[in-house]
């Protein structure tokens, strides 16, 4: 059986008049945010997905706990760990998808923020072999969305695999049978690329069931990734 951690209380500090502080509260406080809020907008569901996000100065990364229901969740219950995924401090143990969060944070020093959810739609897209494509100009920020075959969760094996299908700058990937994984260069864009690839997967399932599936053109693609690099869409 693991070892839990237990330093959270040596951890924290006491500043004049005794009111504590909490040690990475400014990026456990938003890791909290960004779970209750994928939890609000039924991205999320029971125990399932995680986030993380790097604290730039320190080299370590917040990330939600395993098997921990996040409504009622507090400060103190998100993990934090290093860049290799040991864990440092909080109530409980990280999630078992540290190695995948943490893998793509190694990788790519542009990645501050990662989250990874069961999106019913992007589960069911994730089936099947076609990338994921835009159907709507605010969707191309977060194309091309590759796929990745199934390994066991929780396995260096499918942290390797989604590193290397996000490649040098890739936003969000479907992994197959469990479900997607986004990041970007803070939470709110790595939020916003779950956001978007769970709306690409749910037009063009709907889509494909009317039989009507047609994605943007490929020349719209490109002129929107373009626009959208040099910060000018609207
Ligand atoms: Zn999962």
């Amino acid at each position: 059986m693991e070892e839990r951690c237990h330093t959270i209380s040596s951890e924290n500090e006491k500043r004049p008049g005794g009111i504590k502080t909490m040690k990475y509260e400014r990026i456990r406080k938003i890791v909290l945010e960004a779970i209750l809020d994928a939890v609000d907008q039924g991205l999320i569901k029971g125990t399932s997905g995680n986030i993380a996000l790097r604290d730039e100065k320190d080299d370590v990364v917040a990330i939600t706990p395993s098997g921990i229901p996040y409504k009622g969740m507090q400060l103190e219950d998100i993990a934090i760990v290093d860049l290799n995924g040991k864990w440092l401090d909080g109530r409980y143990k990280p999630s078992s998808e540290v190695p995948m969060h943490t893998a793509v944070m190694r990788a790519r020093p542009d990645v501050k923020a990662t989250v990874h959810t069961h999106g019913m739609f992007a589960t069911i897209m994730a089936m099947g072999n076609e990338e994921l494509e835009a159907i709507t100009p605010p969707q191309c920020e977060f194309v091309p969305v590759r796929k990745v075959p199934f390994t066991m969760p929780g396995s260096d094996d499918v942290a390797d695999k989604v590193v290397e299908a996000l490649g040098k700058d890739g936003r969000s990937v479907l992994i197959k049978n469990h479900g997607m994984f986004c990041c970007g260069k803070d939470m709110k864009a790595a939020m916003s690329a779950t956001v978007y690839t769970e709306e690409m997967a749910t037009t063009a399932f709907y889509a494909k069931v009317l039989g009507t599936y047609e994605p943007m053109p490929k020349e719209g693609v490109a002129a929107m990734k373009a626009l959208i690099a040099a910060d000018k869409a609207v």
